[in-house]
């Protein structure tokens, strides 16, 4: 079953809707809620995964789009540059997800997309920045 990872951002205006809610009702899809914030002007940050067929995932992303959601896609929200990385391991032990670890074959860092949850503590960490973020 396919699964995608979305970082949605609902503007103050509707962040107290049940959009969510209607993501398993109306679409029949699974979803995991991985990160949840509030900012300090009112807008809602959610990283959510949600499994389902794909034809109802475009569809719940139409829905989300619809009522104003802006949504960008999660697997694109951490880059590690691989040839600028000086293996410093600062961000390893910033990282709380364990997404940047220390490969133990090689000791270099490495990244593993699917374990971020985009909290952005390693971003401007890096001393020859080498972790950037396009989101
Ligand atoms: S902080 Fe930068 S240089 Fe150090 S391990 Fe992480 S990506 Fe590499
Ligand atoms: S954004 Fe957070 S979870 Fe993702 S790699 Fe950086 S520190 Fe780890």
């Amino acid at each position: 079953m396919p699964t995608e990872r979305l970082l949605l951002n609902f503007p103050s205006k509707i962040v107290k809707k049940p959009i969510v809610y209607r993501i398993v009702k109306d679409f029949d899809l699974e979803f995991n809620i991985l990160r949840a914030e509030i900012t300090s002007d009112l807008e809602g940050k959610m990283l959510l995964e949600i499994k389902g067929p794909k034809v109802k995932i475009e569809e719940c992303k139409a829905y989300l789009g619809k009522e104003g959601v802006e949504i960008k896609e999660a697997d694109k929200g951490i880059i590690l540059d691989k040839e600028a990385c000086v293996n410093c391991g600062l961000c390893v032990s910033l990282c709380i997800t364990k997404a940047l670890y220390l490969k133990e074959d090689s000791y270099k860092v490495d990244f593993d997309k699917d374990k971020c949850i985009l909290c952005g503590l390693c971003l401007n960490c890096c001393p020859v920045n080498a972790i950037k973020s396009k989101i």
